[in-house]
């Protein structure tokens, strides 16, 4: 066992959206931070081969559940925001609420820190073009999707961002982690955190793994945001051991189309979209990578439309899941659909054949399905208080973990809202005990005072 020092304010374990703005903030209030992230941090170069370690790895990246549901999540700086769309959905602010959270402020903040916009016309390739006119055609309120994409930087005809964007034009949680190395925090990768250190009720510190040693690392402040499977595996090894059942994780499925003349394959995903609140389903254009295409596609042993890309038009329908299942021991996924679930996606199915069939498309045919975004693990009213704080003194989660229901959009910039917001907690929790201590000195001196001056009169 060897120890790290421990002259840190807050160690932050994981980087993804949640751990990189609560590193970025606590930074910026000058609190000397250390981030302890389990992948690498290689710089993006936007290539399968890069994504493969990252996102691929059975048990590590690629988490496969037992009705074989693919779930991928991205092990390195970052975290999965790396390998994201970037579509930035407005986050649950009333459904929070509800469970004491108000994040108007900073969902609202937020937006002055990284971009928000619908994208441009010039961006928008055939395939979502395509897709928002014959979706409005039959009806649906069909829109353009808010992008967290730095536009200027932006290519047309670009399928890197999903393996992560070598340009920069995609907004990640590197951005607010590189924030916080620039005010000068630590940050160790291939740090594989496994437990927290309690004391007296208290956490004091964690316990990692690295370079196959075991090492420990001190801190007032302890914040687990290893996102929605990581962050329980973590707090059970702590003396939590209700965490990381009844969670929701997103299921999705791919609705293909040929479309004759319709062009490259080639544009950014979800750049427009149907949101059908009531009955729990999101659909969007969803062009992928040719070789990604090629794998989703022989899932479900279509070997000849795997060689099909341009000219195709797929979309991706993603449900809000009933919550259920348990991360099991060794971190992997067992939860099953509902009959709830199946019938959703099967709904959303059909939408999307009918806007194909509208836009002239021929060979319709359904993917397998996938599902991301899991979250509800350590929930907030259950293992975490409105604060996101845990049971222990100094031992807070901050990442998807805590959403305290289900809600069926992509949650990252809620995540990010909810990480602003506990930094500011942490930040008023700090003036009071400071002010708390100032007193206490006070009266300490009074006291010591007051026989002196007894004595003398
Ligand atoms: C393909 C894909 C597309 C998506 N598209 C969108 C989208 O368009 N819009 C949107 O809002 N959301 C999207 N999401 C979801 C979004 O990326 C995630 O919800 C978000 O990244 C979750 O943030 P997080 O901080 O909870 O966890 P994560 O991003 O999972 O970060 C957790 C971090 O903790 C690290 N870690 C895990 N365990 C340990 C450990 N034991 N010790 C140390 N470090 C550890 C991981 O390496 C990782 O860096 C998408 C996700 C995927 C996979």
């Amino acid at each position: 066992m060897k120890t790290q020092k421990s002259d840190f304010d807050a160690i932050v374990v994981g980087s993804g959206p949640g751990g990189a703005t609560i590193a970025r903030e606590l930074s910026m209030q000058g609190k000397k931070v250390l981030i302890l992230e389990w992948g690498d941090n290689n710089p993006v170069k936007g290539t399968i081969q890069q994504t493969i370690p990252r996102a691929f790895i059975p048990g590590k990246g690629m988490l496969i559940t037992p009705q074989l549901l693919g779930m991928i999540r991205g092990i390195t700086t970052g975290g999965s925001s790396l390998l994201y769309c970037a579509t930035a959905f407005e986050p649950p602010v009333e459904m929070l609420k509800t469970h004491g959270v108000d994040i108007t402020k900073e969902a609202e903040e937020i937006r002055g820190d990284v971009p928000i916009a619908l994208l441009s016309d010039e961006l928008m390739g055939p395939g979502p073009q395509k897709f928002l006119e014959s979706a409005q055609e039959l009806g649906y309120d069909a829109h353009k999707l808010n992008k967290f994409i730095y536009q200027n930087k932006c290519r047309t005809k670009c399928q890197l961002s999903s393996y992560g964007c070598p340009y920069g034009a995609k907004w990640n949680a590197r951005n607010f982690v590189d924030e916080a190395l620039e005010n000068g925090a630590k940050m160790i990768n291939y740090a594989k955190v496994t437990k927290v250190i309690i004391e007296n009720k208290k956490a004091v510190g964690v316990e990692y793994k690295h370079n196959k040693e075991i090492y420990r690392a001190f801190a007032s402040k302890i914040i687990i945001a290893a996102g929605g499977i990581g962050s329980p595996l973590i707090l059970r090894e702590s003396g939590m051991r209700g965490t990381g059942y009844d969670f929701f994780f997103d299921p999705l499925v791919f609705v293909y189309g040929k479309i004759k003349g319709l062009g490259s394959g080639r544009s950014i995903p979800m750049s427009s979209g149907i949101h059908f609140d009531d009955e729990g389903i999101v659909m969007t254009d969803f062009n992928m990578p040719h070789l990604m295409k090629i794998m989703f596609d022989l899932e479900v042993f279509k070997v000849k439309q795997a060689f099909a890309y341009k000219d195709v038009l797929p979309i991706m329908i993603k449900i809000r899941d009933d919550l259920g299942g348990q991360i099991t021991k060794r971190g992997w996924v067992n939860k099953k659909l509902s009959k709830d679930d199946r019938k959703r996606l099967d709904k959303g199915a059909e939408h999307a054949k009918r806007i194909l069939t509208n836009a002239g498309a021929t060979n319709i045919y359904r993917g397998w399905m996938f599902a991301a975004h899991p979250g509800g693990t350590v929930k907030i009213g259950e293992h975490v208080d409105a604060n996101l704080k845990t049971k222990f003194d100094n031992l807070y989660v901050c990442d998807c973990s805590v959403m305290p229901q289900e809600w069926g959009l992509p949650p990252t910039w809620a995540i990010l809202s909810l990480g602003k917001r506990l930094a500011k907690h942490l930040a008023a929790a700090d003036q009071a005990t400071k002010k708390e201590d100032l007193v206490l000195a006070v009266s300490n001196q009074e006291t010591e005072q007051a026989p002196v001056a007894a004595a003398a009169s």
